[in-house]
């Protein structure tokens, strides 16, 4: 059977895509990743998507969304898409040795958390360095800890990680942040947190467990060492378009390009949404308002096909 619309992820972008689709009966098969529900999974509060004056929970946000979805007749399948081929019609979907065809694709797979590169980071991943405060702020109660970056995302991390830490160092390779100014304010005023700035961490130092990071001050040069048990990295995001290298046209930093004025990737029929091509606003509700572009940027295409 061939599908009329493949949806790969599951975040904001996805899953308002599946919406439009599945209410547009055009019974959409989602594959929504191991990792779903995107990146507002790792999230707590979210207090600037509209419809919501108190904030809500990310998660609790996206099983909303997936609800909503499934509402409509979405078929949800949890698993990873390990190959495509775009080059003939209809499309093929490969998650490991099955093959799903679908007349149209639209990929919503998002982007995940960028580390700094260092051995000494892998090795210590679990074990004191994350890039997820929500998942793993509880285990620093009263303890000394860092964050790296100076964005949102940064700023974001620090403040809630002041529930358990004792002290949060930021440390940011220039001398002004990038978050926004509420987001900066809230930083710079808080009693737990303390900005290092023009800093980058050349190592992170521990035997098993953090103990520590070697600092590199990038005007002068100086070298030190900071005492902290943990390391949070908040330095950004890659988009996950690995599985779609070679099939469609991605800018230098892998982003899906579009080359019209529409969802449609450079291949007609392949549609894209979301932060795995939005590099500039990367929103929750920029990309539910994406996903419902590409959903209906799909509908019409399909049915020019037919026409
Ligand atoms: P971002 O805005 O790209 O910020 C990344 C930060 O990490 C920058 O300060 C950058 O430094 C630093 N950085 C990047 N690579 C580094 C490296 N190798 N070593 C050291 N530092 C490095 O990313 P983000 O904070 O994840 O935010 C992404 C988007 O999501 C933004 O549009 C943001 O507004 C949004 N967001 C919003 C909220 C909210 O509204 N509540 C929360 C989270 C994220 P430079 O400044 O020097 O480039």
């Amino acid at each position: 059977m061939t599908e009329k619309v493949v949806i790969i992820g599951s975040g904001p972008a996805g899953l308002t895509a599946a919406v439009y689709n599945a209410r547009a009966d055009l019974d959409p098969l989602m594959i929504e990743g191991m990792e779903r529900g995107g990146q507002l999974m790792l999230t707590t509060d979210v207090e600037n998507y509209p419809g919501f004056p108190d904030g809500i929970m990310g998660p609790e946000l996206m099983e909303s969304f997936r609800k909503q979805a499934e509402r409509f007749g979405t078929r949800i399948m949890t698993s990873d898409v390990t190959r495509v081929d775009f080059s003939a019609r209809p499309f093929s979907i490969w998650v490991d040795e099955d093959l799903y065809e679908a007349e149209s694709v639209i990929i919503s797979t998002g982007a995940s958390a960028r580390w700094l590169g260092l051995e000494s980071e892998s090795k210590l991943r679990g074990h004191g360095v994350s890039a997820c405060a929500t998942c793993d702020g509880f285990f620093f109660r009263d303890k000394e800890i860092a964050v790296v970056g100076g964005g949102d995302s940064a700023a974001e991390e620090a403040l809630f990680l002041t529930k358990f830490a004792s002290k949060i160092y930021v440390i940011h390779r220039r001398d002004e942040l990038r978050a926004s100014k509420i987001m900066a304010n809230r930083v710079l005023e808080h009693e737990k947190i303390e900005m290092v700035w023009n800093t980058v961490v050349d190592e992170v130092l521990g035997d098993g467990v953090v103990t520590g990071l070697k600092l590199r001050d990038v005007q002068t040069g100086d070298v030190s060492e900071l005492p902290v048990e943990g390391m949070f990295l908040a330095i950004g995001h890659t988009p996950n378009t690995k599985v779609f290298e070679g099939q469609i046209d991605l800018d230098e930093k892998g982003y899906i390009v579009l080359p019209g004025e529409n969802t449609m990737t450079s291949v007609p029929g392949v549609f894209a949404a979301g932060d795995v091509t939005d590099h500039v606003y990367r929103q929750a509700v920029t990309a539910a308002g994406m996903g419902c572009q590409a959903a209906l940027d799909a509908e019409r295409w399909l049915d020019e096909q037919e026409g």
